[in-house]
């Protein structure tokens, strides 16, 4: 009886537990202060020596007008719940050769046989993944076997090379994936120093980075220990090697900083008028953990600006139609990093966001006002 009259006592608590749980979570999980800073603060389209163009989450398309870098270009995006079967899209890949602005790799002396320098690489020319998750190698192999790129691999890579030919059968032909095995780059890996490339005017170079740390993503590290194939689920697309990619060009430098992590090398090669430094998760991290990651990044590399990428919710199309607006992932508590990044840059770096699917240029002299920090 005693314990009958207790239980809608206890029911209520528990309601009252969850409704000030939900408050609390949702509170924490806040973007809007974050938001309303990410179109005054977006750099304009423009067209310049380099441009930049945003492929949504940490994803870049670099380009010089002659050869262009592709970073991650995660690009098939699923709107379906993330636990639900995934796979390229060849269609959506498609569309970036189809409409030009990811061009199909050649030689700049074609009549020059069979070698071709890596200063005389135009189009596509070098096509890199960050690490292997879903949101940054799903669509990889596939974007540098279209484009008849090369590709910074290692075992991880090769394999989610091979389960993409597998997939396409023969809606991509055998040769693209033929020419795609000798146009392989080496990557760097953890305790490795960097690793260089060149193509066109550019300078790749690869460095060993730690990816951000919370509780999900330990269940994503390594690489997968049975055989792996398309489509596939979140869980099944490991991280294996995780990089940082510094591009240096005579018309100035980038240091793409994907995940919120340290570039494991010494200050001098991390040196870039401006980084792009993906944030996914740095609002999970206690504030002087913050401090730490951005000063290891932005900091040692002396940049002058800095655009935060890895923030948007990973889905829907990346196209200059919706104005290059991208939505944002709520759990990743976008407003506790603003504060944080706010007081970081405040009177020493310019913090920028870069629209999606709109060519920007990374070293425009600052034209916007910079909105939206306390
Ligand atoms: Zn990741
Ligand atoms: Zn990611």
């Amino acid at each position: 009886m005693g314990t009958e009259l207790a239980q809608p006592r206890v029911r209520g608590r528990l309601f009252a537990a969850c409704v000030a749980g939900l408050v609390l979570l949702l509170a924490g999980c806040s973007s809007a202060e974050f938001m309303e800073s990410v179109a005054p603060r977006s750099l304009p389209p423009s067209r310049g020596a380099v441009t930049v163009t945003n492929l949504g989450v940490s994803g870049l398309l670099i380009d010089d007008g002659a050869t262009q870098i592709v970073i991650d270009g995660f690009l098939t995006r699923p709107d379906k719940g993330l636990l639900s079967p995934m796979a390229p899209d060849l269609k959506t890949i498609r569309a970036w050769l189809n409409d030009n602005r990811m061009r199909a790799f050649h030689c700049a002396v074609p009549a020059g046989g069979g070698t071709c320098t890596e200063e005389e690489r135009r189009g596509v020319s070098l096509v890199v993944a960050a690490h292997g998750h879903y949101d940054h190698a799903l669509d990889t192999p596939t974007v540098a076997a279209l484009t008849g790129s090369w590709l910074v691999r290692d075992d991880w890579i090769d394999e989610i090379t091979r389960a993409s030919e597998a997939y396409f059968g023969n809606a991509v032909p055998a040769e693209a994936w033929a020419a795609l095995r000798s146009h392989g780059l080496a990557s760097a890996s953890k305790g490795s120093p960097p690793v260089e490339h060149r193509a066109g005017a550019f300078t790749v170079t690869l460095i060993p980075t730690l990816h951000v740390d919370y509780p999900g993503v330990r269940l994503l590290r390594g690489v997968p220990d049975v055989g792996f194939s398309f489509p596939t689920r979140l869980f099944a697309m490991k991280e294996g090697n995780s990089l940082s990619v510094h591009v240096a060009h005579p018309a100035g430098s980038l240091l793409v900083v994907p995940t919120f992590g340290v570039p494991e090398a010494p200050a001098e090669r991390l040196r870039a008028e401006v980084v792009f430094l993906g944030i996914g998760f740095a609002g999970w991290k206690e504030p002087t953990e913050r401090i730490r990651v951005w000063q290891q990044t932005v900091g040692r590399s002396g940049a002058h600006r800095v655009v935060l990428t890895h923030w948007d919710n990973n889905k829907g199309s990346i196209s200059a139609e919706t104005g290059g607006a991208l939505k944002p992932l709520g759990v990743l508590r976008l407003d506790r990093s603003w504060k944080s990044f706010c007081a970081l840059a405040s009177g020493m770096v310019d913090m920028r966001f870069a629209p999606a699917g709109v060519a920007v240029d990374p070293f425009i002299a600052t034209t916007a006002p910079s909105v939206g920090c306390p």
